[in-house]
């Protein structure tokens, strides 16, 4: 199968092409298409063929589900057998936008998507693209995000291709990402509800539209979820991980620096090629074979972003090993330590002090 690429404009997609992209899911294939998130691979939500495909394109483990992208609230009371009074609130504030929801699942989801859980998780995006594309198709789409199982997520037209180039029908390239990070995921299925993921809808501000949250352990990611408290299969596999083995350096800044330049040394001696990820605030500090800039630590936000091309351009450089900088946890600085302690398999060194 040969991939199609569709060049669109991001913010007024052309509507011929989101045409072809959107026949192409009715009729059961798959179509890789930006969203405010990360790219995603879409199939038709109500073909359960067509969702299964997606498993077999990601090389995706058939025990971990799906989200289901609407573009209409109506369909959340089809896909959803019970909506809580809170999934109002929280839809009235975040919807369209980075907030995916876990609802009991009715009759109408296949249970391909759901990978035969009894929950089933929905999300509105923003992306004028995501939203062409899934009104045009006129069905819910299923899409995890468009990388195979086990690869940091793309942020790039470049990244799918990479990945998934003969595997799909067709890629929407709509250029640059917005987050850089995929959604948090909050289940409201227990009470209070709990954040399984975080993501660029940050713990504080769900606190502030429906007071208590739980923050499930995977979320932090500071140890591995062991399988029997994983409430999310995706939970319990090794993530977003670069071929590079990678170690996450957290604690007061001199202290992390000091760290990571003994860890580079020690490294390099013994002929390793080794990558720094740093900040705008650090970077001149180091010295390694590539130092990478992925953000500023004013501004965690331009960290999400870059964090998951960085990761890519440490393998495709040839890098044995990198260290990283951790950030505070807090706001979606938890989201980008979440995928960076996965991405080090939960290899993370704290230190106190500078010595
Ligand atoms: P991704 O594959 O990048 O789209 O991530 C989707 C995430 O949502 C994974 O961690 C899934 O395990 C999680 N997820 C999707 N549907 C459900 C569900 N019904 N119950 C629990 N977690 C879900
Ligand atoms: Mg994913």
């Amino acid at each position: 199968m040969e991939t199609l690429a569709l060049k669109v404009d991001p913010k007024r997609p052309e509507l011929d092409k989101i045409r072809i992209a959107a026949g192409v899911l009715r009729n059961g294939g798959l179509v890789a298409f930006p969203t405010e998130t990360v790219y995603g691979l879409g199939a038709n939500a109500l073909d359960e063929k067509a969702v299964l495909r997606i498993f077999e394109a990601k090389n995706r483990p058939a025990d971990n589900p799906i989200i289901v992208h609407v573009v209409n609230r109506d369909d959340v009371y089809v896909l959803a057998e019970h909506v809580p009074e809170v999934a109002e609130r929280l839809i009235d504030k975040f919807w369209p936008g980075p907030l995916t929801l876990l609802f009991l699942k009715s009759e109408a989801v296949p249970n391909a998507v759901t990978a035969g859980l009894g929950t089933v998780a929905i999300r509105m995006p923003s992306h004028a693209v995501a939203r062409a594309l899934i009104a045009e198709a006129g069905v819910p789409v299923a899409a995890p995000s468009a990388n195979l199982a086990g690869r940091p997520s793309p942020t790039s037209a470049e990244h799918v291709l990479d990945d998934l180039s003969g595997r799909i029908e067709v890629l929407i390239d709509g250029g640059e990402i917005g987050y850089g990070v995929e959604s948090t995921v909050l289940d409201l299925t227990t009470e209070p509800p709990t954040v399984l993921r975080p993501g660029p809808v940050t713990i504080e501000e769900l606190k502030e539209v429906i007071g208590g949250v739980e923050v499930h352990p995977a979320a932090r990611a500071e140890v591995p979820v062991e399988v029997a408290i994983a409430r999310s299969p995706g939970m319990k596999y090794r993530h977003y991980a670069p071929v590079a083995e990678v170690v996450v350096v957290e604690g007061p800044l001199e202290g992390v620096i000091a760290k990571i330049q003994e860890l580079v040394d020690a490294r390099r001696e013994r002929g390793e090629r080794v990558g720094v990820m740093a900040t705008e605030e650090t970077a001149l500090r180091y010295r390694a074979d590539i130092v990478k800039v992925v953000g500023s630590r004013r501004d965690p936000r331009t960290v999400a972003k870059n964090l998951f091309r960085v990761l890519r351009e440490f393998d495709a450089e040839g890098v044995d090993f990198a260290a990283a900088e951790g950030l505070e946890p807090v706001g979606i600085g938890l989201a980008v330590m979440n995928r960076l302690r996965k991405a080090a398999g939960h290899n993370i060194v704290r230190v106190e002090q500078a010595n």
